[in-house]
């Protein structure tokens, strides 16, 4: 026994000896931790459904900035875009399933489906103080997204796009629908941040607005900065702007995968045992090829760092605001579930609902929203080019 311990550890020596370099981003997904997500997403919760247009969703935002700027990604800035909110006569606010945008048709459903659609009663929130704080209405106006990024140190000129939407709707909490994906997002900030950690290709970690409206914050980004990619501003700063777009990996609702609705119409009261993270692109797409590509990436690094779950990869990314990006640059985006075939088929009952609260998800279902985050922070670790700096 003893004689065989040693030749094993002799052996392991010697495979680091001999150019077996230790792998830089595993200490990097170690940093991420169980009640760290949680209490990010609970600190969103205090800004109730965060619905786009109000005050709620103005604190939210502020208390989004401080975050990152406490995480060292100090360089936040703000796009500003102009919003107004339809008249109930011209349809669209409060009616449907939101996140509308293009690459949403051509999916055959099968199977049971559960009740969907937006709760528009304040009276189904049981909760008064959360009511109160979720009855001012979205009022047209200007609006605001926030966003950092990590400065690549080889190739500042092209990043990689981390992000979730901040905005939610249906007199609940918004807890799952979107604070589940903006705490991955700031919880990836806060770690390539660090002031020992360094990229060689930049990375951007944005906050959309207004996603549940019809993914405008989203659009507004891509037209007003699509055509600023890689342009060095001032000339000769070595300053970019608006890095040249390598990839965009989307987070939106993370933590429920409890099954198909049974008979009855309701899902599994646990999370299922063969929950996993749904890593879509859309086919249907001009960049389907380099989508499909970066979403096997993700799942690699899947298998590779996430500690319980796996991960799956389908074709029909949608109604999400990477979909606003898939026709420029790879897209992809990271779920509890299939967007089209599973959520919108009822597997998830809090979905835009008051029933979206912290309360209500319990650490299995949080640890589906940390696996995606290990997920990401793998495959954007190793596709930038991350470090912790000797
Ligand atoms: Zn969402």
């Amino acid at each position: 026994m003893r004689c065989s311990a040693v030749l094993i550890s002799a052996v392991t020596f010697a495979g680091l000896a001999f150019g077996q370099t230790p792998d830089p981003i595993k200490p990097l997904v170690d940093r991420l931790d169980l009640e760290r997500y949680k209490a990010t997403i609970k600190g969103l919760t205090q800004f109730g459904d965060r619905r786009q247009g109000t005050e709620r969703n103005r604190a939210a935002n502020d208390w989004i900035e401080t975050q990152l700027k406490s995480y060292g990604c100090g360089n936040t800035e703000r796009l500003t875009y102009d919003y107004q909110v339809p008249t109930p006569a011209t349809g669209g606010a409060g009616r449907g399933s939101g996140g509308r945008g293009p690459g949403r048709a051509g999916v055959r459903t099968k199977g049971v489906r559960g009740p969907t659609g937006v709760n528009n009663d304040p009276m189904k929130q049981r909760d008064e103080k959360l009511r109160a704080l979720n009855t001012p209405p979205s009022v047209s106006g200007e609006r605001q997204e926030v966003y950092c990024t990590k400065i690549g140190t080889k190739h500042p000129e092209e990043m990689y796009v981390v992000s979730a939407h901040m905005d939610g709707i249906g007199w609940g909490e918004a807890a799952n629908d979107d604070a589940s994906g903006t705490a991955i997002v700031l919880e990836l900030a806060r770690i390539l941040n660090s002031p020992e950690v360094e990229t060689e290709r930049s990375v951007r970690f944005i906050l959309w607005n207004n996603e549940e409206s019809g993914t405008n914050g989203a659009l507004a980004y891509v037209n007003q900065r699509k055509d600023l990619q890689g342009k060095e501003d001032p000339a000769g700063s070595g300053k970019y702007p608006e890095p040249k777009w390598l990839g965009v990996i989307q987070h939106d609702m993370m933590l429920f995968d409890h099954g198909m609705p049974g008979k009855d119409g309701k899902p599994g009261k646990d999370q299922r045992v063969e929950a996993d993270v749904n890593i879509e692109f859309q086919a249907n797409s001009k960049m389907a090829a380099e989508s499909a590509a970066l979403a096997w990436q993700v799942h690699a690094a899947n298998e590779k760092y996430a500690t319980e779950y796996p991960a799956n990869v389908g074709p029909h990314m949608s109604n999400t605001d990477s979909a606003r990006f898939q026709d420029f640059v790879a897209s992809i985006s990271l779920r509890e579930n299939e967007r089209m075939l599973h959520i919108g088929t009822g597997w998830d009952p809090h979905w835009h609902q008051p029933t979206d609260l912290f309360v209500n998800f319990t650490d299995a279902d949080f640890k589906l929203g940390l696996n995606a985050a290990q997920s990401t922070l793998g495959a954007v670790a190793q596709l930038a080019g991350a470090r912790v700096k000797p």
